[in-house]
């Protein structure tokens, strides 16, 4: 960290400055110019913030000069990390797809469902048991029942799942059903406590992006899971707030390839959350997979109109086989398979 100081801070305010580096276990690095002075953390800057300088007397401004996030850097891990997401590499040469419905709902709709994802060359399938919905009186999710139903659909499919955690409380819950991979959605990307929690699990996580978080807020919400020793993460981009109303949320595609620069974990894409309208899924797949995205989260319903939860933005299996069809060949395109 440098602290650039006023030009006319004394000698007293200098002398603070670097006592407080020091009490933070730094060593203290002082340049001094012709019009002002400036002063280096030398160490661990991790530990330190702005606001810890800004408000001393005599301080200019401060600033990091490292980056806040350190293990999902691809600074310090050039390599690609692949995650083995139930026996599933994601984040190597293959685009991998997620399918399914939003919601778990009756246990005909998950086999048709899973029936229908795995057939068309879904590697994994989804299903949310806890739905995040905006109002309280709409479909809540089946619970503990749902992540029965989903786990029973996709092993007969011989397919690992991927379902939504909100609660910490229910932790123990998904560890004790084998959840595969473990969801942590839009809505709870700055969970910290709900971070830390799946941070001391082994368990692949979904970081699904905060819809108005920038790159560095969830890379270090990453970091969150990663610093209590899960480095199974795969991020996912599902679209963010803009002042765009003609859709449900704005792709940020630009976010795959400068992602996949900052870290070494695989970056998933969702175009259903993104685009909002079934219609839109095949272009934005498409999209994603050519901009080097390592795999899919694509919501199938067998019946869409009957869903009790984004019933607009749902596949139907027909819908979703010829879309796979599709995006073999821009994977191709793009040198990798599908
Ligand atoms: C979901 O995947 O069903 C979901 C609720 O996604 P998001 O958190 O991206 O809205
Ligand atoms: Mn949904």
């Amino acid at each position: 960290m440098i602290i650039v100081m006023q030009p006319d801070a004394d000698e007293a305010a200098i002398q603070a400055v670097e006592a407080k580096i020091l009490a933070h276990g730094l060593q203290v690095h002082i340049s001094r110019g012709t019009e002002r002075t400036l002063i280096g953390a030398v160490g661990d800057e991790r530990k330190l913030e702005p606001e810890m300088f800004d408000p001393m007397p005599g301080v200019e401004k401060s600033m990091h000069i490292v980056k806040q996030y350190k293990i999902v850097a691809r600074e310090w891990h050039k390599a690609n990390t692949v995650i083995d997401a139930g026996g599933v590499p994601i984040g190597g040469d293959t685009v991998q797809v997620i399918a399914g419905p939003c919601s778990v709902e009756t246990a005909p709709q998950m086999a048709a469902a899973a029936a229908g994802v795995k057939a068309a060359g879904a590697r994994l399938m989804r299903g949310g048991a806890f739905k995040p919905r905006t109002s309280p009186y709409t479909f809540q999710g089946m619970g503990v029942d749902g992540l029965e139903l989903l786990r029973a659909a996709a092993e007969g499919q011989g397919l690992p799942i991927v379902t939504e955690l909100m609660d910490a409380r229910m932790l123990e819950t998904f560890l004790e059903r084998d959840v595969d991979v473990i969801q942590i959605g839009t809505r709870n990307m700055q969970n910290f406590d709900l971070l830390k929690e799946v941070g001391r699990t082994s368990k692949p996580v979904i970081l699904k992006r905060g819809m108005s978080a920038t790159l560095n807020e969830w890379l270090m919400a990453a970091e969150y899971v990663a610093a209590g020793g899960n480095h199974n993460i795969i991020f996912c981009e599902r679209g963010i707030r803009t002042f765009e109303t003609a859709y449900r949320n704005v792709l940020d595609l630009t976010a795959v390839p400068v992602l996949k620069r900052e870290t070494h974990f695989p970056v998933i894409v969702d175009p259903s959350h993104a685009g909002g309208k079934a219609w839109l899924v095949p272009a934005l797949s498409c999209a994603a997979v050519a901009a080097g995205a390592d795999g899919l989260l694509i919501e199938v319903h067998p019946n869409p109109c009957e869903a009790l939860c984004d019933a607009d933005q749902a596949l139907t299996p027909e819908e979703f086989s010829k879309l796979m069809t599709q995006l073999r060949g821009v994977a191709r395109a793009v040198g990798r398979d599908l």
